[in-house]
Parts: structure tokens; C-alpha cells; sequence
């Protein structure tokens, strides 16, 4: 038995619910995954942080064991046609279909790498719509039996009119839709707001075979197929961004309810709100669009990225901040601390971890990630070890890699094996870095002693004043001098000096 309750915000509801299993031996979550075109901007990795949250808070209730995520990769699109066939235009080796194969590969194990340095576990199924080609297949022919699509021209359309409950998750009529929308009014469709299960391919792209001719599936038919393929007719939660709710949510409801009648499809529908950057929309055009991995290459540790997302709630729009992942990175940076200082983790002593239940109820109300973290710091506050790493470890941070990516390395008594290898561990500093900071932390020795006797220390300050620009942390005391490039380090800013 477990005491927590979970309650979730269900989008279809529009309210609060409490969450309860279909089976609580095999809890079932499916959450879109991306088209993988290219690297994931930093907008892509907001459902994968906030549902791999609720996958972790789930096995935690639940068991490991009784929970069943799947997070599929669409892979039928028309930007990665685009990339082969410029490849081979470039003269790649290889036919057109091996090279869309290689275009998917190379961008599915950059996702996986890239969410992996946010702490984010892969899910148990990652189905690829191009395996799952057959089922959707047959799915579109039972709709057709079932007098809820037809074919015409190649294509196959779903006639929305034959659902009646079209537009009850995102709240709006048929009517209302077509006087809104700007779709795509084909000859071919009965109705403007009916969509694609299936079009037709050219002889030169990527496409299958089936009963209405050489095509492709639509990308909505592509998540009703494999979430039933993997997760059955009915199952407990559904989720994705907000942008998906209409029309690919409304769509995949339409087409599995229409499917498997009398069946629940998703019960809880899960939607998180939007990533912004410094208060505007992330868009090429304003230039404030980036890459995870541009993050993460600029020496932004994953796990800052992480702490950033989860002190927002899921359900509020997100502003990612330079100045949030300071404030973040300086927290790690005293968990670190602690941590390290600490018997337990030194290994001369042994406490297990332990999750309050105080921590388990803050996710398991709708994922109150920001509540959760300030508990994090309560518990640093208050040396609270066990509980510290016990709440770490179920938000998704591994404590003895806090240890090593972000306890200070005391660079005055700096043993060089000792610091390139943990500062490079972190991803932190190259070995110019490490030179550069062993160099500053002798200049910075030599002047204060000379201030000392001088009783002048603008030198000190003004060197200090300068490592400070260039995004480095100066720690001064009696017994050391240590410096801490951070996240936002700039080596040119130093050259001269
Ligand atoms: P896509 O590859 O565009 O289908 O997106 C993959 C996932 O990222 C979907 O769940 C989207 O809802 C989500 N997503 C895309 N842009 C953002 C953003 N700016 N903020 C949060 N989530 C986003
Ligand atoms: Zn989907």
C-alpha cells in the first residue's frame, strides 16, 4: 500500500484529479516525442525534463518495475527528405532511403546524448514510426470499415463530422474551427477540418506500400498506432506540449476513440506550457534560439539546466535566464559542498538515503517541482544528508556527480592530475583553463602578500575586478585562494593581464 496520492492537472477536465491507475501493476504514460530532423532546441527539452519528473515519481510510488513509459521518435518528415537528398546531391554515398535512415540515426543518438546530460532517463519504449508502419496501416483500413475516413486521390482523410466529440479536449466546435483556422481546403476533403491518415509519396522519397497506393502516414495516425501497439486501447496518461493539444491531440483521440470504441484512449492528459528565452519567444529570427548542446557546449552544465526548468511548475510558462542559471549553478555548488564535506559521502561512514514523504507529496501534487526544490535547500539548510540525497536522486540528480562536477578544486593546493581531471570531468575547463587558473591563483597570492605590506590592495582588487568579468568566481580566505570559472567564462577577457 502506498500513502501518497498523486494528483494531476487532466487537460481534458480542465482540473485537478486524483490519479488512479487503470492498473497499478503496470502504469502506463506515452508523451510525443520529437521529428527528428536536427539537434532538440532548448524549448524540446521541457516535456522531456518534466515527464521523466513524473516517470521517476511514478516508479517511486508505484515500483520501478509496474510503470511503462513510451516516447516515440517521428521519423517520416519532410526536412529530413530534405537533408538526404541535399546529401546526396553533395555526393554522399548511399542510396536516398539509407541516407534519410542515416539522417534519423545521427539525430536520435544526439537526442539521447544530449537529454542524457539532463539527468533525463530513456524511456522503456522509443518506437520509430517507420517500424510501426503496418499497424497504422491496418488502423486507417479499420477506420474506413468503420465509416470514419475514406479514401480519395491517393490520400485518406478522417471525416471529423463521423466524431462527435471533436474538439472536446481543446474546448472548440467544428464550426468554430473551420471560421479560425487556415486549413487547407483540398478538392479531395468532404470537410475543410478533415486531416491526412495517409498521402501519397513520389517515386523518389521514402514511402510504403498500401491499399490506396505508395504513401506515407500522417504524423497524428503515427502516435494513435504505436501508443496502441505498445500501450493497448487504454491506458493512463497521455502527454506532450501545449502547442500539440490541437490539432495532433484532438486528432489522436479522434482516431483511437473512433478505433476502439468504448475504450478510454489516454485518461489523463498532461500538457506542459512553453519555454521562453530572457522573456520572448524562442525564434530563429530574434536570435535567441539555441540548442541543448549549444548549452551544454558553452560549459552550462546539464544538471543547471535541469535545476532551471524544475523550479518553474509545468504548467506556467518557462523564462530560461542567464541569471537563473547562475543562481542555480552557485545552489549545486553548495549542495556540492556539503556533500563532499560530508563523513557520509566520503565514505567513512554509511547513511542511507532516505525521501521524505513531505518531498513525495510536493510531486504528487500536479509536480510542485518548485516546492520540491525549495525543500532541497531546506534540507542542505539544515545538514539534513540522507534526505538531501534522497530528494537529489528522485528529481533526477545523481549526488555523487554533484560531488565531482561542482565541489570547488582548491587550486592554491592544487595538485595538477587531481584538478584537470575533475574540472575536466565537468566538462568545465580545458587544460589553457586549468594553466590560465593556476597562473592567476600564484598572481593573486603574490599581490596580497605584497599588499600586505604595502597596505595597498587596489592591485588585488583590480585583478579580482578582472577575473570577476570574465566569469570567474574569486574565493579569497586566509588559508586559500581559489578560483572557479563558471558557466559564463570568457578566457579573452583575460588575455593581457
Ligand atoms: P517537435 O519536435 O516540434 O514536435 O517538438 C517535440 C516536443 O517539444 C513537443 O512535445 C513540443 O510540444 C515540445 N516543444 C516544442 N517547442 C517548445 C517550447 N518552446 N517549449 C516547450 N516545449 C516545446
Ligand atoms: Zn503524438
Amino acid at each position: 500500500m502506498t500513502e501518497t496520492v498523486i494528483k494531476l492537472h487532466n487537460s481534458k477536465s480542465r482540473s485537478k484529479e486524483v490519479f488512479a491507475p487503470i492498473d497499478p501493476k503496470n502504469v502506463r504514460m506515452y508523451v510525443c516525442g520529437p521529428t527528428v530532423y536536427d539537434r532538440a532546441h532548448l524549448g524540446n527539452a521541457r516535456p522531456v525534463i518534466v515527464f521523466d519528473t513524473l516517470y521517476r515519481l511514478l516508479r517511486h510510488v508505484y515500483g520501478p518495475e509496474h510503470v511503462t513509459y513510451a516516447r516515440n521518435f517521428t521519423d517520416v518528415d519532410d526536412k529530413i527528405n530534405a537533408t538526404a537528398v541535399s546529401r546526396k546531391e553533395a555526393g554522399a554515398e548511399g542510396t536516398l532511403e539509407q541516407l534519410v535512415t542515416e539522417r534519423s540515426d545521427e539525430t536520435i543518438a544526439w537526442y539521447l546524448k544530449d537529454m542524457g546530460a539532463l539527468g533525463a532517463m530513456e524511456p522503456d519504449h522509443m518506437p520509430r514510426a517507420t517500424e510501426f508502419i503496418a499497424p497504422m496501416v491496418a488502423m486507417i483500413e479499420d477506420l474506413i470499415a468503420k465509416g470514419h475516413a475514406y479514401a480519395a486521390e491517393g490520400h485518406v482523410l478522417f471525416a471529423v463530422e463521423s466524431y462527435k466529440a471533436y474538439g472536446a479536449l481543446s474546448g472548440r466546435s467544428v464550426d468554430d474551427m473551420i471560421a479560425g483556422a487556415r486549413v487547407e481546403v483540398a478538392p479531395y476533403k468532404k470537410n475543410p477540418m478533415d486531416f491526412v491518415l495517409w498521402k501519397p509519396s513520389s517515386d523518389d522519397l521514402p514511402g510504403w506500400d498500401s491499399p490506396w497506393g505508395r504513401g506515407r502516414p500522417g504524423w497524428h495516425i503515427e502516435c494513435s498506432a504505436m501508443s496502441y501497439e505498445l500501450l493497448g486501447a487504454s491506458f493512463d496518461i497521455h502527454g506532450g506540449g501545449n502547442d500539440l493539444q490541437f490539432p495532433h491531440h484532438e486528432n489522436e483521440i479522434a482516431q483511437s476513440c473512433c478505433a476502439h470504441p468504448g475504450e478510454d484512449f489516454a485518461k489523463v492528459w498532461m500538457h506542459n506550457e512553453m519555454l521562453q528565452v530572457e522573456g520572448k519567444k524562442m525564434s530563429k529570427s530574434l536570435g535567441n534560439f539555441f540548442t541543448v548542446r549549444d548549452l551544454l557546449d558553452q560549459g552550462v552544465p546539464g544538471e543547471v539546466i535541469r535545476f532551471v526548468f524544475l523550479s518553474t511548475h509545468y504548467g506556467k510558462p518557462m523564462d530560461w535566464t542567464e541569471k537563473k542559471a547562475k543562481e542555480a549553478e552557485a545552489t549545486l555548488r553548495k549542495i556540492a559542498e556539503y556533500l563532499n564535506s560530508d563523513p557520509a559521502t566520503q565514505g567513512q561512514s554509511f547513511v542511507p538515503d532516505r525521501v521524505p514523504q513531505e518531498f513525495v507529496d510536493a510531486l504528487a501534487n500536479d509536480l510542485n517541482t518548485s516546492l520540491a526544490l525549495t525543500l532541497i535547500r531546506k534540507y542542505l539548510k539544515e545538514r539534513r544528508v540522507a534526505d538531501l540525497r534522497g530528494a537529489l536522486r528522485l528529481v533526477g540528480f545523481d549526488p555523487i556527480a554533484l560531488v565531482q562536477k561542482f565541489s570547488s578544486v582548491r587550486a592554491s593546493t592544487y595538485s595538477r592530475e587531481k584538478g584537470a581531471s575533475s574540472l575536466q570531468a565537468a566538462g568545465y575547463a580545458d587544460e589553457a583553463t586549468l594553466d590560465l587558473m593556476a597562473k592567476f591563483v600564484s598572481q593573486l597570492t603574490e599581490l596580497r602578500s605584497t599588499a600586505m605590506e604595502t597596505k595597498d590592495f587596489a592591485p588585488v582588487d583590480a585583478l579580482k575586478t578582472a577575473l570577476m568579468d570574465a566569469g570567474v568566481e574569486v574565493r579569497m580566505s586566509k588559508a586559500a585562494v581559489e578560483l572557479l570559472p563558471g558557466a559564463g567564462f570568457d578566457a579573452a577577457k583575460l588575455e593581457g593581464l
